[in-house]
């Protein structure tokens, strides 16, 4: 299913076929809308990037794999990196499935947004790092060399970071 315009001109053959769950998905993704098909997903969700359901980070919001949890809110959890970088090296992630900070901006209500940033203000607080200072990085996309396509900010700190970029 390619486009809004052609899923609402197709309406009646999704009735005539008792489609009652469309999945719309921007850019061609074969397999993606083979399994959406075949689950017959419930809803329409319009996405610019396919979610990957089977990311690290989703494993952690699953409870699949075990982290070690710093705080968390309504909407977003923060806990530490597996290979910190820093003395203080700390991610947080929506809880909500966004692929990264574009994403996230674009679909995310703004209670989520606020959630979000309010949680990343309470680490710094409880680290303590406010006064001393910290960097806040998120990597997006190939450029930007993102490995785990869950969108999530590094929060680092405890020693003089030095450059921005080496
Ligand atoms: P990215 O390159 O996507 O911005 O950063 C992904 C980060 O996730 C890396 O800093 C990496 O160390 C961290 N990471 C990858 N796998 C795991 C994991 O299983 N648990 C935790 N806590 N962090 C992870």
């Amino acid at each position: 299913l390619f486009g809004k315009s052609i899923l609402e001109t197709q309406i009646d053959i999704f009735k005539k076929y008792n489609i009652d769950k469309i999945c719309v998905i921007t850019g061609y993704q074969k397999e993606k809308i083979n399994q959406a098909l075949k689950k017959r997903i419930v809803g329409i969700e319009i996405m610019t990037k396919i979610y990957d359901e089977d990311n690290v980070f989703a494993k952690i919001l699953k409870a699949k794999i075990p982290y070690e949890k710093v705080l968390e809110n309504k909407y977003a959890l923060a806990f530490n990196d597996i290979n910190p970088q820093a003395p203080i090296h700390i991610l947080v992630i929506p809880k909500n499935p966004y692929t990264d900070l574009y994403n996230f901006t674009q679909n995310a209500n703004l209670d989520e947004i606020k959630c979000f940033w309010e949680l990343v203000n309470n680490v710094i607080s409880k680290k303590v790092i406010e006064d001393n200072g910290f960097r806040i990085i998120t990597n997006s996309g190939k450029d930007g060399n993102q490995d785990v396509p869950h969108f999530h900010v590094h929060i680092l700190g405890g020693k003089n970071l030095g450059r921005m970029i080496n």
